[in-house]
């Protein structure tokens, strides 16, 4: 994967697709170790106050405070409804994240194996790489479901779980032009201080969530995997909870 920085009034981002490595290259080169270490810090804070003021998990007003951040400090986006040409593309998440969408899902009413017989070509795919035994850092996932729709995309190129996307969703953002194709021509990331700490903030919620017990085995946000990869593990939980009754 190849990225692109270029620059303007507003800072110099990653424009379209971005290697997790430049990503981080770019955020060390743009924000120093103490405006991160303070970020987040407020972020979870803020995370932790709103959750618990509102009632809504910690993850939900991480999403919130995350939205306000890129109306106040970013253009308004160009991004739209039926606009979806990043959600083409393979996005990797946490359990935690995971978890905010199933629920999202039921709340909404959506058929997830509906979802997983209309993501069949893409789940086998993931499904082939799993079961290979190939290093999973050695795997190209992006690459894997590229060109394939994303299982909670609906056919009117809608997010499904919309206020509950997960953080890679939400950080492929364009205020230039709408992108006219699935090569995210205006799609950008590294706008935001927040969008920087955000994976470290989500990583403490995932620990504070983390049974004390099992807190030992804790490695950060991992695992990360796609989307589709988290709906073959529920088909199989499914299937094994079917099986014992
Ligand atoms: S979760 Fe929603 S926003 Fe993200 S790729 Fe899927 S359909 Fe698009």
């Amino acid at each position: 994967m190849t990225s692109t920085a270029f620059s303007d009034q507003n800072g110099v981002y990653l424009m379209g697709m971005t290697d997790a490595q430049d990503l981080r290259n770019y955020i060390t080169a743009r924000f120093t170790e103490g405006e991160l270490q303070f970020a987040y810090e407020l972020f979870l804070k803020n995370a932790q106050d709103l959750g618990k003021a509102e009632h809504i998990p910690p993850l939900q007003a991480l999403w919130k405070i995350l939205d306000a951040a890129y109306k106040k400090k970013m253009p308004p986006l160009t991004c739209g409804e039926g606009c979806a040409h990043c959600c083409y593309t393979g996005v990797m998440i946490t359990k935690m994240e995971w978890d905010g969408m199933i629920n999202a899902a039921r709340k909404n009413g959506l058929d997830l194996m509906e979802l997983v017989e209309r993501s069949e070509k893409s789940l086998h795919r993931v499904k082939k790489a799993v079961e290979s035994g190939i290093d999973p850092e050695k795997i190209d996932w992006y690459q894997m479901v590229i060109n394939q729709r994303c299982p909670f995309l609906d056919d009117n190129e809608s997010c499904t779980i919309h206020d509950d996307r997960p953080l890679d969703c939400r950080n492929m953002v364009a205020f230039r032009d709408a992108c006219a194709s699935k090569k995210l021509e205006h799609a950008q990331r590294g706008g935001l201080i927040e969008e920087a700490v955000a994976p470290a903030v989500i990583a403490k919620l995932q620990y504070d969530a983390t049974p004390k017990m099992k807190r030992r085995k804790f490695d950060g946000t991992a695992p990360l995997r796609l989307i589709q990869h988290w709906l073959l593990d529920w088909k199989k939980k499914k299937s094994t909870r079917k099986k014992k009754k």
